[in-house]
């Protein structure tokens, strides 16, 4: 038997070589957030560029999925690039990429689209072949809507005619909201709802937390056992659990210890992360005890409905790991819990 032929009937390629017991073991690639995970506004997250490119050294395929519809993925990729990441286009999962797919299983190349959105929606729908409209007609046979600040009333009004007149409805994403330096302004999912009041219609949804962005990603690395990481529970984490991939969460963006201690299952991350450094360190064990969980150093106990840090800095994310491990394994529900003022103060 040649060694070609020995290679061949091995169809599992050799998975990157990771440190031992870290989040990256097993896995062959990494499926990663942007805003809150890489970036947060114009300025990198600390640690995240030289843990990415680390993990990329090491042969990991490294892919960004965003639910953000405005900027293509050429642009995204030229500012990963400038904040020192090896990024191309094609390494970068747009949710109006995740969009296209859906037009396709219900229309014809080069039937009509209404578009709302901005570049990064109309770029993709234009190169799949559809022919694109501004305003609703009575060939309109899709309305595909993703966020931009430019969008109007009268872009509302025109989607709504189309959905009402019958034409199928996709949505990029439904973030309710868009932080930003001042406050949560309405995101895509808000402005979605107003063409829902109107019309009394739901959309489709492409992005984070539904399948189709990450089927996309999945298929386009050709990955078998990816790890995703976010920094939202009610997206990035639900939709890996939805599509069955592990998932971290990392504690640099929206959602921290609070979030994490009354997560639901359906929302709860396989691994907490203090920083994307984390990713190349041993993850520690979880001993989960009758009355609580011990993780390395810290230890958490529940005594009644109060969740008590017998042992731990609660500013060492060992102690917010045994702390949901000891909420979630619990009897009692989060909700019935008192947590500990000082884990869960900890990021604010
Ligand atoms: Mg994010």
């Amino acid at each position: 038997m040649s060694a070609l032929f020995r290679r061949r009937q091995d169809d599992a390629p050799a998975l990157p070589e990771a440190p031992a017991e870290s989040p990256l073991a097993g896995h062959d690639a990494v499926l990663a957030d942007l805003d809150g995970v890489v970036y947060r506004g114009p300025n990198p997250v600390p640690g995240a560029i030289d843990a990415l490119n680390a993990a990329q050294a090491l042969g990991f395929t490294i892919a960004y999925l965003t639910n953000n519809a405005s900027r293509p993925a050429r642009t995204v990729a030229e500012h990963l690039t400038e904040l020192g990441l090896s990024v191309a286009e094609r390494d970068v999962v747009t949710s109006p990429q995740a969009a296209v797919p859906m037009l396709f299983e219900e229309l014809e190349p080069g039937d009509e689209v209404l578009v709302v959105g901005g570049p990064g929606l109309l770029e993709e729908v234009e190169a799949a072949g559809f022919a694109i409209t501004r305003t609703a007609t009575e060939q309109t046979k899709a309305v595909v809507q993703g966020f931009a600040k430019d969008v109007q009333w009268s872009d509302l009004a025109e989607a709504a005619y189309a959905v009402a007149a019958g034409a199928a409805w996709i949505g990029t994403n439904q973030d309710w909201t868009l932080p930003n330096e001042r406050g949560l302004a309405p995101g895509n999912g808000t402005l979605l709802s107003a063409v829902h009041t109107a019309t009394g219609t739901f959309p489709k949804i492409a992005g984070k937390p539904e399948r189709p962005i990450y089927d996309v990603a999945i298929t386009r690395f050709k990955t078998r056992n990816p790890l995703f990481i976010g920094d939202r529970l009610d997206t990035d984490i639900q939709g890996a659990r939805t599509v069955g991939i592990e998932s971290a969460l990392v504690l640099t963006g929206v959602d921290g210890a609070a979030e994490l201690l009354k997560a639901e299952e359906s929302q709860r991350p396989d691994y907490i992360l203090a920083s994307l450094a984390d990713l190349h360190r041993p993850y520690p064990l979880l001993e989960i005890a009758p009355n609580g969980a011990v993780v390395g150093d810290a230890a958490v106990i529940i005594a009644g409905s109060d969740v008590i840090i017998d042992r731990g800095d609660p500013r060492d994310v060992n102690t917010l790991r045994a702390a949901t491990a000891a909420v979630w394994t619990s009897e009692t529900p989060a909700s019935a819990l008192r947590m500990p003022e000082e884990l869960v103060g900890r990021l604010g």
